[in-house]
């Protein structure tokens, strides 16, 4: 760079070193990475923040969209899938671009501890915002249904953590009791402000593609994720960012299907633990976000949610957890009517760290145990 810089500007010192520093900045600071500040500071015109707001951040947001030509190809038709990954986030879900928000307005708010109920990623991503922000995080989970990753990390961000004998749904309605009688903000996404943070997404997957994708696939537990991504598609198909607004596809687990089934499921099941509910709080938005978009919610099986983890694995590099892996298995499993050349993302939620159990029952790998440590033993086992 520095000789092709010397031959162009051969007469002029200055601007030469001026040239080779342009050219070193350029190589060297890819856009974006190093000045994302957060997606508060990214969105500020569209957020209800204001210049007394504190921003609690741990620079969450600005997450990749991976083209994933593994699924492109089951699909044929031209067709080309995205995932959004926003296992990348700073606690390994999308979670945290809901609670930057609901954290930052219960500082600003004056507000001392927060509480949620959790299959696990809501009191992953609270325990970390409050523990930024200085404030106390008492989360209330359904015990022995919580990935052990999850666990570990709302404990080590320093929450209280309490496991009570019942699901999410009764947790749930533990913690909504609790906030209305104690000075303790619930940042489940009955808040507000979660849906608010959550709708960037949107927002950045129609600035990299240069349009909203002809579809949207994303896993529904509380379907306050769907709700948000509808709030954003429509904001910037009204100013005029993108030319057109997705069908919204949402996707629950067979045992866990209340969307899909029209009615409240008492005793969920599946594999894919975040989205183990059975009676939705965003049930009303996540309906109007199917009727307006020309929408469809589905269910897939536990094996179909496996088979789709398997194949971002071992085809993809791309490693994410159960519940996330909902949206591509239902785009799989939807592809005959899928458009011809259409564009689709598949919204991955979270990330596959979080669930170590699950990735060692649910691999097609050869794990060769108690191998001797002896070249002769190795290269046998390796086949040469
Ligand atoms: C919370 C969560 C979901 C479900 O999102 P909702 O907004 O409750 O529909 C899906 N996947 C993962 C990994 C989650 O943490």
């Amino acid at each position: 760079m520095e000789g092709l810089a010397l031959r162009l500007f051969k007469k002029s010192p200055v601007k030469e070193v001026a040239f080779t520093q342009k050219i070193k900045q350029l190589f060297n600071s890819p856009p974006n990475k190093n000045n994302w500040d957060g997606l508060i500071h990214a969105y500020k015109p569209w957020l209800p923040v204001t210049k007394k707001t504190p921003i609690i951040t741990l620079k969450e947001g600005g997450t990749p969209l991976i083209e994933v030509k593994s699924i492109s190809d089951r699909i044929g038709k031209g067709v080309r899938v995205y995932v959004k990954y926003d296992g990348l986030n700073p606690t390994g879900s999308f979670k945290d671009r809901g609670m930057t928000m609901a954290i930052s307005k219960a500082k600003e708010d004056g507000c001392e501890a927060v509480i949620c109920a959790s299959t696990g990623n809501t009191s992953a991503s609270a325990a970390a915002y409050a523990s930024k922000g200085g404030m106390r995080a008492f989360v209330i989970i359904p015990d022995g249904y919580v990935a052990q990753g999850k666990l570990a990390q709302a404990l080590v961000y320093g929450a209280e953590v309490l496991a009570i004998k019942g699901n999410f749904d009764k947790a749930l309605d533990i913690v909504r009791e609790l906030s209305n009688k104690y000075p303790i903000t619930l940042v489940n996404s009955v808040n507000p402000y979660r849906l608010q943070g959550q709708k960037t997404a949107a927002f950045e997957i129609i600035e990299n593609l240069g349009n909203a994708p002809d579809w949207l696939c994303i896993p529904m537990g509380n379907a306050g994720n769907i709700s948000a991504y509808w709030m954003g598609f429509q904001e910037f198909f009204k100013a005029k960012k993108s030319k057109q607004l997705p069908r919204m596809m949402g996707f629950q687990a067979s045992g866990s299907a209340p969307l899909v089934e029209g009615k409240s499921i008492s005793n969920p099941e599946t594999i894919a633990t975040a989205i183990r509910i059975g009676n939705p709080v965003n049930k009303e938005k996540a309906l109007i976000a199917r009727e307006s978009s020309k929408g469809n919610f589905s269910s897939v099986t536990d094996t179909e949610i496996i088979n789709a983890y398997k194949i971002l694995g071992r085809e993809e590099g791309i490693f994410c957890e159960p519940a996330s892996a909902a949206s591509v298995a239902g785009l799989l499993k939807k592809k005959e009517d899928v458009p011809k050349n259409s564009t689709i993302v598949c919204v991955l939620t979270g990330n596959g760290l979080k669930d170590p159990d699950c990735a060692i029952e649910n691999n097609d790998s050869v794990f060769h145990k108690s191998v001797d440590p002896e070249i002769s033993s190795i290269t046998k086992v390796m086949g040469f």
